[in-house]
């Protein structure tokens, strides 16, 4: 069943998506070669707490930590660790909050250092694939047609959506009904409501689609061994005109 929110809800979910935007701008700072993954978690973990939200990652389904950070042929869900970060890798920054009970999720993909053009480009056209999504998240519209236009603009520059996981609808729990994946025909699945919240992620990788996931249990790592990125918004449905985008600063 889809949750519609109210507008109560949604300006709970909305504090806690401003919360993941603004750690993700002070990360985007940090970000450089030579610090490890490790390092940028902890900096996550104590400005969510300073802000007053909770990392709504850490402990959920026993993820150690409060960051996803996910360094280059890792699609999703990588564990910081002592990883040294070096020039020319890029890192996914995904992560998410808790206020009152109400959950903000987002992820953006940055470089470290210098990256090569291609490398550029991957990042580009996966974050515009997600505004594509997000300008289809409109009443009147179905589900699949955010999935079907970030499918477009993404497989449009050569790239490949990865299909084992997908975005999903968000309030009081992490992960709520619907699924939103991020390829299909469109004009499917069910009809956009206002009240709708909705994480929409595109993870998109450089070679095929494929994706398998580490001994860890959760780092999810391309099977061809290259490079992903992953940009996410929590966004929410109105009565007319495009959604509001939560995980703003
Ligand atoms: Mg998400």
């Amino acid at each position: 069943m889809i949750i519609l929110k109210t507008s109560e809800e949604i300006e709970l979910i909305a504090s806690a998506a401003r919360i993941v935007a603004d750690a993700q701008q002070a990360l985007v700072k940090e970000v450089r070669p030579g610090i490890t993954t490790a390092h940028l978690d902890l900096l996550a973990e104590e400005y969510i707490r300073n802000r007053g939200g909770i990392p709504a990652f850490k402990g959920y389904r026993n993820f150690p930590k409060t960051l996803c950070a996910s360094v280059n042929d890792q699609v999703v869900h990588g564990i910081p660790s002592n990883r040294v970060l070096k020039d020319g890798d890029i890192i996914g920054l995904d992560l998410g909050a808790i206020i009152e009970g109400f959950y903000g999720d987002g992820a953006v993909t940055i470089p470290v250092g210098t990256v090569k053009p291609e490398v550029e480009k991957l990042m580009k056209v996966t974050k515009e694939s997600l505004m594509k999504g997000i300008e289809k998240a409109v009443v009147g519209n179905r589900l699949s047609d955010i999935s079907h236009a970030i499918q477009t603009h993404v497989e449009e520059d050569g790239f490949s959506v990865v299909r084992d996981f997908v975005g999903h609808g968000i309030g009081r729990q992490l992960h709520e009904e619907p699924q939103v994946p991020n390829y299909g025909r469109p004009g499917q699945g069910p009809r956009l409501r206002e009240g709708m919240v909705l994480a929409i992620e595109p993870m998109v990788n450089m070679g095929d689609s494929g994706v398998r996931v580490l001994n860890d249990g959760w780092t999810a790592v391309t099977s061809d061994g290259s490079l992903s990125a992953h940009f996410e918004h929590t966004v929410a449905i109105q009565a007319s005109g495009p959604p509001r985008i939560l995980t703003t600063v």
